[in-house]
């Protein structure tokens, strides 16, 4: 089939890759000529695992092309992703002008009929403005149908997770929506992976549940985590113990920092919001909030209880990253704590595998920032070293080495990377969430 892909994000272009592995022609709509230009030249303007890999096979089997250009993208297909941004706005709503703007210039460049496919995260219901949108610009008698497809993928696997979803969820009106749909994600429902097929509302809810569920979980295991610190158990033990249990499962019970990422936050946020303009309460998502926004100050008084001041202490920060195996540095927990280590005289020295990079646009190096290329040079002479990210390299680095390297042996863990006997067996201080 044919594929027309909007947005050049993480989504989209994951989106356009994979259609493109599964035997499709897909053309990927980009509005920042930047990135296009990029992407023709086979680069990948984001860091995602296995994504190099199928953008070269797209490009060089000629199934995978980019544009700037709208009209020729909606022209392209029948099918036309929404790949779009759906950021917050400042009373927690999404903003939908990305889409609402899709929407728009999707109806006045198409010439035949086109199904629209929403897969960027938007509120219940959104369906219907997208299809209103349609019809007040399109001005002409062309058929069209509005679907819901959000996607689940998750960054730092994303390629692997599009390819291999727990589930496919397709909200539709018709039964021309439906067999597009159902023949496109057919390579995968061969392979045995299930699609549910639902009203477009009920799709456009999952996806927000979903979020909002697992950002639940972290938020509960968070807060157990400093239960545990006042009462002697094992955070990890706790996690394991409760998540043998088939009804709670043990992904999503790690026990950190906190939540970050382009689609926790706002989608809690956005979800709450979703509530409250219906008249419902959802006070149990602003506790998730809550809890998660009061990680930062606690890793800060960890960090404080270890060091006593912060003024002038040679502080190493391992990972930026909101998340292990990515660049992506939106919402990330790193974003306020090292401000706050900074306005409290710390002089860092950062590392991350990935994300150097974009965070060293939002915070400029500096006398008291600098970033460095390896782990080890972070740890070279330094009173403590945090860790924000559980990078596998982290997990598996020479800790005598860095316990050699340091000026004095603290690690305030704020990940759980490593085990605490071991590391006071290395002869470190260690400090870590939810483990006395
Ligand atoms: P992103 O910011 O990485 O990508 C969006 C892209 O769309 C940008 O490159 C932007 O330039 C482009 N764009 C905006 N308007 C355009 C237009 N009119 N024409 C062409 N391109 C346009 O965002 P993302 O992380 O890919 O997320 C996209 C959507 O998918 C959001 O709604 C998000 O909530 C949802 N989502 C994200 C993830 C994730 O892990 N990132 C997972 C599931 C769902």
């Amino acid at each position: 089939m044919r594929v027309t892909v909007i947005g050049g994000g993480y989504v989209g272009l994951v989106t356009g890759a994979c259609f493109s592995h599964l035997g499709n022609e897909v053309l990927i709509v980009e509005k920042v000529p930047e990135k296009v230009e990029k992407l023709r030249r086979g680069e990948s303007p984001i860091y995602e695992p296995g994504l190099d890999e199928l953008l070269k096979e797209g490009i060089e089997g000629g199934s995978l092309r980019f544009t700037t250009d709208i009209e020729e993208g909606v022209n392209f297909s029948d099918v036309v992703f929404i790949c779009v941004g759906t950021p917050s706005l400042p009373d927690g709503s999404a903003d939908l002008s990305q889409v609402e703007e899709v929407a728009r210039l999707t109806a006045k460049s198409m010439k035949s009929y086109k199904l629209l496919v929403e897969k960027s995260t938007v509120p219940v219901n959104t369906h219907q403005l997208v299809k209103k949108t349609v019809q007040r610009y399109l001005g002409r008698d062309i058929p069209f149908d509005v679907a819901s497809n959000p996607e689940f993928l998750r960054e730092g696997s994303a390629v692997y997770d599009f390819l291999n979803p727990d589930r496919i969820v397709v909200g539709v009106e018709g039964d021309k929506a439906r067999e597009i749909m159902e023949e496109l994600y057919r390579p995968l429902t061969e392979r045995g992976f299930p699609l549910l097929v639902t009203d477009p509302a009920t799709a456009e809810l999952i996806k927000h549940a979903s979020n909002s569920f697992l950002a639940m979980k972290i938020s509960f295991i968070n807060m157990v985590a400093d239960l545990c610190e006042r009462t002697g158990a094992d955070i990890e033990l706790v996690a394991e113990g409760m998540g043998y249990d088939k009804r709670i499962g043990r992904a999503f019970l790690n026990a950190g920092i906190g939540y970050g990422g382009s689609c926790f936050p706002k989608d809690v946020k956005a979800f709450i919001k979703i509530a409250e303009d219906v008249g419902l309460d959802f006070g149990l998502l602003r506790e998730v909030e809550k809890i998660n926004s009061e990680r930062i100050g606690r890793f800060i008084e960890k960090v404080l209880n270890a060091l006593w001041t912060l003024k002038d202490k040679k502080i190493a920060v391992w990972g930026l990253a909101f998340k292990p195996n990515t660049d992506d540095i939106r919402e990330a927990p790193s974003l306020k704590l090292i401000p706050e280590l900074l306005k409290k005289g710390a002089r860092i020295r950062a590392y991350d595998p990935k994300a150097m990079e974009n965070f060293s646009r939002v915070f400029l190096p500096g006398d008291d920032l600098m970033y460095v290329q390896d782990k080890y040079e972070a740890v070279k002479g330094a009173e403590a070293l945090l860790i924000l990210t559980e990078w596998e390299e982290f997990a598996k680095a020479d800790m005598e080495k860095v316990r050699e390297l340091m000026e004095l042996p603290i690690v305030v863990d704020g990940r759980n990377v490593f085990k605490p006997n071991h590391m006071r067996a290395l002869g470190f201080e260690y400090y870590s969430i939810g483990r006395s």
